[in-house]
């Protein structure tokens, strides 16, 4: 029970998806506190869940919809949409329309804007800002096991006796769930803690092994202990042999000399025999796996390099045991869950299986499902650059800060006849690009679900007046449809009655068999959704718990119900090239993204209060750059300067800069600017952490 007044809601940021207890007060402040009742937190919270409340004010809000400049009605706004969308599919396509999204957005937002753009709009361009942030974890899972599905928990952490934190700076980035794998570790203080990460980040320093790996050498550590484990005689042949396949074509690929080894990783022969022999010894392994693994050229290889070593030893859907992928945005897993994504579509479903085609066009009545998969992020801005897109519906999201060479960016967009942006804030960087603008809810005034890393959902709910006439974003797509001609499809009332039908589809999924006879919350009613407690997606109807924990039983979604080894390719480590410095981009404890939200707490600024870049000791003096001294980093013709922080943690050759200031000393411009976009083939995700720069003490005038 909670006090009346008192709302329980979920915190907008991260992954972890902490619950949030809410209290408007009569001066107009809104007090926090962590949801004791919340499985996700069990009522902590971190600094930026704490000072929610002070990032509420209505300053810089968009409050009316804009067209061309001028404020008008909505009813003028949405036609004009609609107008627009229809006449440049008649006269280009539908190819020619791309949606841009956000794990911001709730998962019934996603749903429907995927609805309207693939079932009945007729393209698959409907993409992501989670494109830049796992979308490799998800070609990952589905070449290992068929289907893009989630096998741990956070409570695996607590019951692992080694958990491997590859790439992520949880203290900083997951911290409620770092403190909860910290709390496990002071009652069991013979759980293990090793991080992998050229960083010796705040989380590196509270482990028991830090690795500090080269930049990318992660396929290569990991191929190394496959090897291992086949040499000490740890592989669970048993489970090979029952519940998977290609285990010998995986072995092969993972061939490498201890020498070779060693140079790709940059560990020494000690620090790979620790690792090694720890992992190979401990039954309840949990690796999880965040962005220094998703964002690279590489990411998907890293993520199947980390499941195999998983499935060689059978630690896999197991109580403490198993690879695990941490979501950075709240609601990067909904998305996942509605197809939000250029290659997905919904419930889990594939845009090139037949059969999962046929369902999701008969579900829908849709006149004009996409043929085939869309253009991924930064490929649909490419596409906007050179004129094959010709209208942009972009909600919630900031490109011209989050994508890499921003330069393009800002060159595709000032190319696009139709830029419509769905935005809580008037001016952004990418909103001075928009033709038109509409106002969208902000947390405590928007009402949905939201799912979290460990595939728990929960409800976000309002509990502050919607300011002007701002609308929920499914409510802009809704009408946008209907005034399109689609008006039995999209005439939806209330987030709950999407939210039924997203249930009511995904209980209708897995190669035209149905999973679950319907899924629960089908026919969940205003009050029922209104009341909805958190619970682990999906959840069969009538079943009790829901389901916890995927690949109990050793089956999996590929055909065969076998999970796959997948054989991974050695990246080539392309040197930073004379004179260059390897740029890491990434985030600081107390803000999140591009700080339209946190950059108005007090509290967070005083955590760090401008933009950095980190250097390494050995390189400053090697530059004659001193501390808090002004440095210039240079990339093409995209220049930005930073405040230098000098420090011991961070390797030689490298800088690390955070990327949610875009407004910095010098103009207009973001780190991820600076960055080349380098994909991964099979994801498409940027690599935003190994960009290369020139670094130089800034002279001014
Ligand atoms: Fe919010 Fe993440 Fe902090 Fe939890 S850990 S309070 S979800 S930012």
């Amino acid at each position: 029970m909670v006090d009346s007044g008192t709302i329980r809601t979920t915190c907008p940021y991260c992954g972890v998806g902490c619950g949030v207890l809410a209290t408007p007060q009569q001066n107009g402040h809104v007090s926090i506190e962590g949801d004791p009742g919340h499985p996700a937190n069990y009522g902590r919270l971190c600094s930026k869940g704490n000072a929610l409340g002070e990032t509420l004010g209505l300053d810089g809000r968009l409050l009316y919809p804009e067209v061309d400049g001028k404020t008008v009605g909505w009813d003028q706004a949405l036609d004009h949409v609609a107008h627009k969308l229809n006449t440049t599919i008649q006269k280009h396509g539908p190819d020619s329309v791309g949606f841009y999204l956000s794990g911001q957005m709730l998962t019934e937002d996603y749903y429907i804007a995927n609805k309207l753009m693939k079932g009945f709009i007729g393209s698959a361009n409907v993409d992501t800002n989670s494109r830049l942030c796992m979308s490799s974890t998800v070609a990952g899972h589905k070449r290992a096991f068929g289907a893009d599905t989630v096998p741990g928990n956070y409570e695996d952490l607590e019951h692992a006796d080694l958990v491997v934190l590859v790439g992520s700076n949880m203290t900083w980035c997951h911290p409620v769930l770092f403190q909860r794998l910290m709390a496990a570790k002071e009652q069991r203080p013979g759980l293990n803690i090793v991080v992998i990460d050229p960083r010796r980040t705040k989380t590196a320093e509270l482990a028991n092994l830090h690795l500090p790996i080269k930049p990318d050498g992660d396929v290569a550590l990991f191929n190394g202990l496959l090897q291992r484990i086949v040499a000490s005689q740890m592989v669970d042949t048993n489970y090979v042999g029952d519940h998977t396949t290609g285990f010998a074509a995986a072995v092969n690929a993972t061939q490498i000399s201890q020498k070779e080894l060693i140079k790709q990783t940059g560990l020494s022969a000690a620090q790979l025999d620790e690792f090694y022999s720890l992992f190979v010894n401990t039954e309840k392994v949990v690796t999880c796996f965040s962005q220094g693994v998703n964002q690279s050229t590489s990411g998907t290889d890293k993520v199947n390099a980390i499941i195999n070593c998983h499935l060689a030893t059978g630690r896999i859907g197991r109580k403490g045991m198993g690879p695990f992928s941490l979501t950075g945005q709240p609601n990067a897993m909904g998305g996942r869950e509605v197809g939000g994504l250029a290659n997905m579509l919904a419930a889990h479903m594939d845009m090139e299986n037949q059969e999962h085609r046929t369902l999701v066009q008969e579900f829908w009545g849709a006149p004009n499902l996409a043929p085939k998969p869309g253009l991924k992020a930064v490929e649909l801005f490419r596409a906007l650059k050179t004129g094959k897109i010709k209208a942009l519906w972009i909600m919630g999201t900031n490109p011209m800060v989050s994508l890499p060479e921003t330069e393009n960016v800002a060159k595709a967009l000032a190319n696009c006849p139709t830029v419509i942006v769905s935005d809580i804030m008037a001016d952004t960087a990418t909103s001075q690009f928009a033709t038109v603008k509409l106002p969208a809810l902000g947390w405590g005034e928007k009402s949905g679900t939201v799912t979290n890393s460990e595939r728990r959902v929960s409800r976000q709910r309002a509990f502050l007046p919607a300011p002007g006439e701002a609308r929920p974003d499914w409510w802009h797509v809704a009408e946008v449809g209907k005034k399109m001609g689609f008006v039995d499809a999209f005439s939806f009332k209330s987030a709950a009655e999407i939210f039924a039908e997203h249930a009511a589809l995904s209980g209708h999924k897995n190669d035209g068999k149905r999973d679950f006879d319907i899924g629960a919350y089908a026919d969940v009613s205003e009050a029922a959704y209104d009341a909805l407690s958190p619970f682990q997606w999906p959840q069969p109807k009538n079943a009790e718990p829901s389901i916890t924990r995927f690949f109990a039983n050793g089956s999996f979604y590929t055909k065969d119900k076998r999970a796959n080894f997948v054989p991974t390719r050695l990246q080539s480590q392309t040197k930073p090239g004379r004179g260059k410095q390897v740029l890491n981009t990434g985030r600081v404890r107390d803000h999140w993204h591009t700080m339209t939200r946190t950059g108005k707490s007090p509290t967070l600024s005083g955590h760090i209060a401008e933009p950095y870049c980190e250097i390494a000791r050995s390189d400053a003096s090697r530059l004659g750059i001193e501390s808090a001294d002004l440095v210039l980093l240079r990339s093409g013709r995209t220049e930005i300067i930073l405040r230098a922080l000098i420090s011991d943690k961070i390797q030689t050759g490298h800088v690390f800069a955070p990327m949610h200031w875009s407004s910095n000393l010098s103009s207009l411009t973001s780190v991820n600017a600076m960055v080349k976009a380098d994909l991964d083939p099979h994801s498409g995700q940027p690599a935003l952490k190994s960009g290369r720069v020139t670094l130089e003490r800034a002279r001014m005038a």
